[in-house]
């Protein structure tokens, strides 16, 4: 444990043994922090320290297992401090909600919970507003901020579970869109240079349910993301279902709102909430495949969806047992008369 004066607080009641629960306000170096103390909100502690906690609430599976620490953390200013704790010499671990985690072991080092959420508009040009939000703030309630201020672009991500600093890891995408297509600009701790960095949206190397972060998890906390949105509202509806749900549901202008609204009714009747069913949304990504591998796969039995080109290598279609099977690397899919 970091040498701590702070005073003993209470932590989650299930979080395990609970007996060494620490607060602490931090205000050591920033170590190249692109942000200075005067930006750092005001808060009377930077984290809370937990042994042996319970990940249990804190994944949507609701899987049974314990992490060496957890430290929930309110000011990101504290991210150095916490790496020199002794569980994380043993790992660390950032976790959002959990909506996208499978725990098959304990966790033997440390696991970071961003529970900073400050959200402001940092410009406004008129035609685009620039938006940055904190690591902790609740995806959904970054949707929900930007539509009661008129601007656009988020909507079709309506009701993704998670926290804003996990959007970019997998470059989260739902009904046509990706996070990808409103990002400016990703803060993050990169724990190999040991600094806050500013990653601009190419050095971040978008792609499908893919970034950097994605492919050096140990590099990265991600401390905050800015996000360019439009004042007028580009409707994309072209996509499972969108448009059809708004027709459904009354006719006139396919505003953010309604976007948001139409897709928020297709998911809730898609997938479980996980609050009530634990689950993980889907664990599938769609296959991305050539054009000549695409016509490769036209069987009677088989229904593609419109694929968008790429490259894939390991492909295969097969009649087993008069089912027809197509494998994509290890997923396979079937079909049957
Ligand atoms: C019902 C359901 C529906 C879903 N629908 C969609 C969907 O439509 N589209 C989609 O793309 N995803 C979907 N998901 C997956 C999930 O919502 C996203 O991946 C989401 O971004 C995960 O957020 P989280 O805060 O729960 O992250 P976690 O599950 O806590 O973490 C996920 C990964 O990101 C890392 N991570 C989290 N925060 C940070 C951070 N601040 N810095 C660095 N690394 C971090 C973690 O270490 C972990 O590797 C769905 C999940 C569920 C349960």
């Amino acid at each position: 444990m970091p040498a701590s004066g702070g005073k003993l607080a209470r932590g989650p009641p299930d979080a395990g043994r609970c007996e060494n629960v620490r607060s602490q306000r931090h205000h050591g170096p920033t170590d190249g922090s692109t942000f200075g103390p005067d930006e750092i909100p005001a808060l009377p502690e930077a984290y809370t320290l937990i042994e042996s906690a319970s990940l249990a609430p804190l994944n949507t599976l609701r899987v049974a297992a314990t992490a060496r620490c957890l430290a929930e953390l309110r000011d990101a200013e504290a991210i150095p401090h916490l790496l020199e704790h002794d569980a994380a010499r043993h790992g660390v671990l950032v976790l959002g909600e959990g909506s996208n985690v499978l725990f098959t072991a304990d966790f033997p080092g440390l696991v970071l919970r961003p529970a900073f959420e400050a959200v402001s508009v940092l410009e406004d040009s008129g035609a685009t507003a620039l938006v940055r939000a904190e690591a902790g703030m609740n995806w959904d309630s970054l949707v929900d901020w930007t539509l009661a201020r008129g601007l656009s672009g988020l909507e079709n991500l309506a009701l993704i579970p998670g926290l804003v600093g996990a959007a970019p890891i997998q470059n989260i995408g739902a009904y046509g869109v990706e996070v990808a297509d409103c990002v400016a600009t990703v803060e993050a701790w990169d724990l190999v240079r040991r600094r806050l960095v500013r990653l601009s949206r190419e050095d971040c190397g978008f792609g499908y349910r893919d970034s950097v972060f994605r492919r050096s998890p140990q590099r990265w906390i991600v401390t905050a993301v800015e996000f360019r949105l439009a004042q007028e509202p580009k409707a994309r509806l072209d996509y499972a279902g969108v448009r059809e749900e708004l027709e459904a549901t009354g006719s006139g202008e396919p505003t953010p709102r309604r976007v948001a609204e139409a897709v928020r009714r297709l998911r809730r009747r898609k997938l479980p909430d996980p609050a009530v069913i634990g689950n993980a949304g889907s664990f599938f990504k769609n296959p991305i495949v050539t054009r000549d591998e695409h016509r490769a796969l036209a069987r009677p039995n088989v229904v593609l969806a419109e694929l968008s080109m790429g490259m894939s290598h390991d492909l295969e279609v097969a009649i087993h047992e008069g089912a027809t099977l197509v494998r994509v690397g290890t997923a396979i899919f079937g079909a049957r008369p």
